[in-house]
């Protein structure tokens, strides 16, 4: 694998908008194949393929763990589709870097400083959320961590901070993406699925984030979300999902964007 392909091909020169999706958390190889199937022919380039947890809830279901480094490969040989997953220690990431094109390291492990160096000397992208009662500042000093290791290929991605307003599960920080776009070279994402908490606000914090001008989105997709063994309140089904890709490639070309489809990076990976 070239895992400078994948950031070539989706963040260099002519870069386009990205939609990465999946389900919150890899439940069994059936839900990710079901899954990266639907999302890899809906041009989906990326799955969450997420196989550590990082729960609340000791007692709540933490993920399959290294039983689903053999689902991501069969679900990789069988679609194509490059797969994006978190680790929560540095002793998880020899074998998640063998079959995971890209490393995702969460909103509670955003200032790990230890597992950000670690990271920051890997050769593959990392996607780094916001901690989530992290200020811009506080996030971009976490995304130095990484690239003063000598790993720049770094994905922002906004996903909701802690504050007074409990409407929603966290407030989604729109502002944070042009004062990024202004302090770092890194592409800047939105996460719409985990300030939302309900699956019925994901369609206006995603578009908000495209109008924003994010440079993509990260969705929760599950193939049943009231089956879903966590965030099912918030996590779209197939259909809603095929919806909002609509809504979100008719408000790109009216920007002048295009979403990137899954064909063009697959042959760089
Ligand atoms: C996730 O994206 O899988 C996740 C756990 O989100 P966050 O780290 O932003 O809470
Ligand atoms: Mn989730």
């Amino acid at each position: 694998m070239k895992h400078e392909g994948v950031m070539d091909s989706i963040f260099g020169e002519n870069q386009k908008f990205i939609v990465i999706a999946g389900p919150c958390a890899v439940e069994s190889l059936d839900q990710i194949m079901v899954s990266a199937m639907e999302l890899s022919s809906l041009g989906i380039p990326i799955l969450r393929a997420e196989i550590f947890k990082p729960r609340t809830d000791p007692d709540s279901f933490q993920g399959v763990g290294r039983d689903g480094l053999d689902m991501i490969k069969k679900v990789k040989s069988k679609t194509g589709i490059a797969v994006v997953t978190e680790v929560m220690d540095p002793d998880e990431l020899d074998g998640v870097e063998e079959v995971a094109d890209i490393i995702q390291i969460g909103s509670r492990n955003s200032q790990n400083f230890s597992l950000l160096k670690k990271v920051g000397r890997s050769s593959h992208p990392i996607l780094l959320k916001r901690g989530f009662g992290n200020t811009i500042e506080e996030f971009i000093q976490s995304s130095r961590y990484i690239s003063a290791q000598g790993n720049r290929n770094i994905i922002m991605v906004e996903r909701g901070i802690r504050t007074f307003e409990d409407s929603l599960r966290f407030t989604l920080d729109i502002g944070a993406i042009p004062v990024l776009h202004e302090r770092v070279k890194f592409p800047v994402l939105v996460d719409p699925s985990h300030p939302a908490g309900k699956s019925r606000y994901v369609e206006p914090l995603s578009l908000s984030g495209v109008g924003a001008g994010a440079d993509g989105l990260m969705i929760e997709v599950h193939p049943d979300p009231p089956a879903a063994l966590s965030d099912r309140n918030q996590q779209l089904n197939f259909v809603q999902f095929r919806n909002l890709l609509e809504k979100i490639d008719a408000l790109l070309s009216a920007m002048g964007k295009e979403r990137i489809m899954g064909r063009e990076i697959k042959e760089d990976i």
